[in-house]
């Protein structure tokens, strides 16, 4: 068996938190600097409105990507609240404590995200 004991869900529940507060500051930057076009040293910088559009999407992309991964981790906390957190979504096997280390937020098993990303998986043994 692979559960987690006590102390695994509260260093994974730790480095969950402190991934959401890095997250929502990002964000909140992000948007900030978006709404503001970029910095105000960069912005004077533009010749025109294309430049500036051009800049804002990938400032917009990136604020999305800390958007999406801020729900993961959140969900993850809710899991971890709830109950739940640690088993893969979709075969319901317990996910090793050494990928939850590296992705606290992880929704899956190694096996069943590969499958997920249509990745082959890789026979092992
Ligand atoms: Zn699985």
């Amino acid at each position: 068996m692979n559960l987690l004991t006590r102390r695994h869900l509260a260093t994974l529940r730790g480095t969950l938190l402190d991934r959401m507060h890095v997250l929502q500051d990002e964000v909140r930057a992000g948007g900030h600097a978006i709404r503001n076009g970029i910095d105000g040293q960069e912005a004077r910088d533009f010749k025109d409105d294309a430049d500036r559009h051009a800049h804002d999407a990938v400032g917009a992309m990136e604020v999305q990507r800390d958007i999406d991964e801020l729900r993961e981790v959140q969900a993850a906390l809710y899991r971890l609240e709830t109950g739940g957190y640690g088993h893969c979504i979709d075969c319901g096997d317990a996910i090793a404590y050494e990928r939850l280390r590296v992705q606290p937020a992880a929704e899956r098993c190694t096996e069943c995200q590969m499958a997920f990303e249509g990745r082959p998986v890789e026979a092992s043994g």
